[in-house]
């Protein structure tokens, strides 16, 4: 159950969906606590989305009601994907939305990571 103040969570969401293997995914790492797999719109060359198995809305979710072995599971698995996926040589960027003005769209928590080009200033100046 998340904290108070979290929106419950919703098991028809679209990750939970790709979770249950109800819709297609590119996987690129599955294992114990995460899977990965490519985002249906690229923002960059390389743009994966990092997801745990467990059923927690947000960051703000998971760092509250995830086991100690979800959350250093979860995390080894973002890093371990990055590398696989070669982006540490030359970097990357790892990002997680978070509610409404975080404009998180898919309430399942995941970090989005991106590469393979410059990716220039960490918020858009405009904030649009
Ligand atoms: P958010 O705004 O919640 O942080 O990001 C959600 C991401 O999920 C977006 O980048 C969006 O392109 C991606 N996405 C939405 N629906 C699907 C889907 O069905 N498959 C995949 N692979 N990605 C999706």
């Amino acid at each position: 159950m998340p904290p108070t103040g979290l929106p419950p969570y919703d098991e028809s969401n679209i990750f939970a969906r790709i979770l249950r293997g109800e819709i297609p995914s590119r996987r690129v790492h599955e294992d114990e606590f995460a899977i990965a797999f490519h985002d249906i719109n690229p923002q960059a060359p390389v743009h994966v989305l990092v997801i745990p198995r467990g059923a927690y809305v947000s960051l703000a979710d998971f760092s509250t009601s995830a086991s100690e072995a979800e959350i250093a599971g979860f995390w080894r698995a973002v890093g371990r994907v990055a590398k696989e996926l070669g982006l540490e040589a030359q970097g990357y960027r790892a990002l997680t939305n978070m509610g409404e003005h975080g404009g998180q769209e898919v309430p399942h928590f995941h970090v989005h990571l991106f590469g393979g080009r410059p990716l220039g200033r960490m918020v858009p100046a405009s904030g649009a």
